[in-house]
């Protein structure tokens, strides 16, 4: 019999209605004689309610307490959802993740998984109950209630299904699944049949937001296939699974990726010496800024400049900290950009592929759209260019490398 792990998103759960919905699409399977693990988010909205109501008492609240709080959202609704399939004439039970010892480290509010426990879920699933787990939460060795940070029921579902052998982990949410690039900047974006778990890692990295990208990553490294599909419609959804042999079918691009979250640092003119990159980039990593692309360059008078790229948000903090190393250096000056995006694309096609960079860059520049920077993966191109051109460049790639719908070409 195989067993299914499903996860429902906020929006899926958000009322007591879609929580009933909910209970009649599980038993729907159930009765197709699934075995059936369901992971839920709490109603949309409830987490942050909950972190609202914490923040009006304290700006930094205590962060076990936290997670004692945030974690209410979901077992509200493995509660409610379990009435609901009572109602279907489904035997369910629900489960805290303490208590089916999910077990993680101590970090609150960003806690990972460690171990799972199935043998409790395994006896219930074997008497035929579907069993329904709080997303989002665990509990470490000493029994506090810890959270595995925003989006976690993903990862939580995703772990369930690694541990329980599962045959597809399947994450409903308020899409019908992964597109070629984000919809509402492209209406010719198409969904995708399949995709594999390197693509939908850079994806998620570069800013598509359907899965929490722990998730995928904890999916790619025990091989659980994940299905994003809808709650709301009928649907195949898109298959993110290990590559297959089928390199013919395959496209060179499967999408694009944009983000405008980032913002640009460059320092110029630096005495080019051994240690001068670890000096810079280790002053800003050590003041716990994320550094995302770096480039270095060495001119003809043996200057050295440094680019690199940081969350919008520690822009200020990580200037400071350059004008303060290039003072130390004996750099000649330093540049902060925050009005720029970073395009990618993505594809495993790409690796045996020839020509996709050009193809990139051709398609950009028919645009007169100037490239900043550009850093290569094995399965991923990214430029970064000037912010107002984003959704032009986006557009002209989803084209260049053929993603737009068919009905469109036929316009
Ligand atoms: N409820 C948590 C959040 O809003 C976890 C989740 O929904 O995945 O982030
Ligand atoms: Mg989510």
């Amino acid at each position: 019999m195989s067993l299914i792990v499903q996860k429902y998103g906020g929006t899926s759960v958000g009322t007591v209605e879609r929580i009933q919905a909910v209970a009649e699409k599980v038993a729907k399977s159930h009765r197709l004689g699934y075995q059936l693990v369901v992971a839920v988010s709490a109603m949309s909205g409830e987490t942050n309610r909950l972190i609202g109501m914490a923040k009006e008492i304290d700006a930094e609240p205590c962060l076990r307490e936290m997670d004692v709080l945030v974690s209410t959202g979901e077992q509200v609704t493995i509660a409610l959802l379990c009435m609901a399939l009572k109602n279907q004439g489904i035997e369910a039970r629900s489960y805290t993740g303490g208590q089916v010892r999910i077990l993680t480290d101590n970090a609150h509010g960003k806690a990972r998984i460690r171990e799972i426990d199935g043998h409790r879920i395994e006896a219930d699933l074997s008497a035929g109950r579907v069993v329904v787990v709080a997303g989002f939460q665990g509990s470490d060795e000493d029994g506090n209630i810890t959270t595995l940070g925003r989006g976690g029921s993903d990862t939580t579902a995703v772990a369930l299904a690694a541990a329980l052998k599962a045959d597809e982990c399947q994450i409903y949410t308020d899409v019908d699944g992964v597109y070629t690039t984000d919809p509402r900047v492209v209406s010719r974006a198409q969904r995708l049949d399949k995709i594999t778990f390197d693509e939908m890692l850079e994806m998620a990295s570069q800013g598509s937001k359907i899965l929490q990208i722990r998730s995928v990553e904890f999916a790619g490294k025990y091989n659980v296939p994940l299905r994003v599909m809808s709650s709301f419609e009928e649907g195949p959804g898109t298959l993110i699974s290990l590559e297959d042999d089928d390199q013919m079918e395959r496209a060179v691009v499967s999408g694009i990726a944009f983000n405008r979250d980032e913002a640009k640092l460059t320092i110029r003119g630096i005495p080019d010496q051994p240690g001068v990159a670890y000096k810079v980039l280790g002053a800003i990593s050590a003041a716990n800024i994320e550094i995302d692309v770096i480039v270095q360059n060495v001119a003809k008078d043996n200057s050295a400049t440094i680019t690199f790229t940081v969350h919008r948000n520690d822009l200020n903090q990580a200037e400071k900290l350059l004008n303060q190393i290039a003072k130390d250096l004996g750099a000649q000056e330093v540049d902060a950009d925050d009005r720029i995006a970073k395009v990618s694309i993505v594809g495993v096609g790409m690796r045996s592929h020839a020509g996709v960079a050009a193809t990139m860059f051709e398609a950009l520049a028919e645009e007169g759209i100037n490239i900043q920077l550009i850093t290569t993966s094995e399965i991923k191109i990214t430029v970064v260019i000037e912010e107002r051109y984003l959704e032009l460049a986006v557009r002209a790639l989803h084209s260049g490398f053929d993603l737009d719908a068919p009905d469109a070409e036929q316009a």
